[in-house]
């Protein structure tokens, strides 16, 4: 596909969730270019996907952790593969991590899961790894940095919940977390800050996102 247009805003479409994928060889044929959420659990990542649409049910808010563990699909309505058309593109939540309690087997599994897609799938364009504004960058999320960059796939990362925080606080916090990723071969050199909750960069997280999708 020869990139999408990035004139038409997609995020003022309705979006719906097309399947969850527990293993490699259920992914949808490669086809559209694909942007990926990943994040600790409780970051805020449905929260955002659902801010991000509009759409309130679209994302499953407050994930129980240790569920089934899936890459869930979402594009934009009327691309949903019974009209055989291919969507403009996808949005992939990858499967919370760094949940305290989660036996290793699953950890195991996360990791292959992840692994996998990020190595083998050509039409990934961006990975957005959220980062809670309270907490910020965590060992588990270097972790995920490490995968990104071995796996050579552009990550960006994106604060939540910025409402908790102090205003003065976000400029300070998105200094510190360039610090951690300057020698990051893979990382954008930029952060975003949003709050699901206010409303507040999600134009910007949007413009973003259709620009990675366009290959931008
Ligand atoms: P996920 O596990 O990463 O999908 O996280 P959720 O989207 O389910 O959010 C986890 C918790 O954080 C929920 O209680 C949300 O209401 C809350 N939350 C998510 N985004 C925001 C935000 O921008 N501001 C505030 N104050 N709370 C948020």
């Amino acid at each position: 596909m020869s990139g999408i247009d990035i004139s038409e805003d997609l995020f003022t479409r309705s979006w719906v969730f097309i399947r969850g994928v527990p293993a490699m060889k259920f992914l949808p044929p490669e086809g559209p270019p694909e942007v990926a959420f990943a994040g600790r659990s409780n970051v805020g990542k449905s929260s955002l996907i659902n801010s991000l649409t509009g759409q309130k049910g679209l994302a499953r808010t407050s994930n129980t952790p240790g569920r089934t563990q899936e890459l869930n699909y979402f594009v934009p309505d009327g691309f949903s593969g019974e009209t055989g058309d291919i969507p403009p593109m996808a949005l992939v939540d990858m499967p919370g991590y760094g949940y305290a309690q989660a036996p290793k087997e699953q950890v195991e599994k996360w990791t292959k899961l992840v692994f996998d897609y990020l190595r083998g799938r050509a039409t990934l364009k961006r990975v957005y790894v959220l980062i809670d504004a309270r907490h910020g960058v965590k060992k588990n999320d270097e972790e995920v940095f490490s995968l990104l960059d071995k796996a050579a796939v552009s990550y960006q990362i994106v604060l939540t919940k910025t409402d908790k925080i102090k205003a003065a606080g976000v400029p300070r916090l998105i200094d510190e977390t360039l610090a951690k990723i300057r020698k990051r071969p893979a990382a954008f050199p930029a952060v975003l800050a949003t709050s699901s909750e206010k409303g507040a960069g999600l134009e910007e997280l949007r413009t973003a996102i259709l620009l990675a999708a366009n290959g931008g």
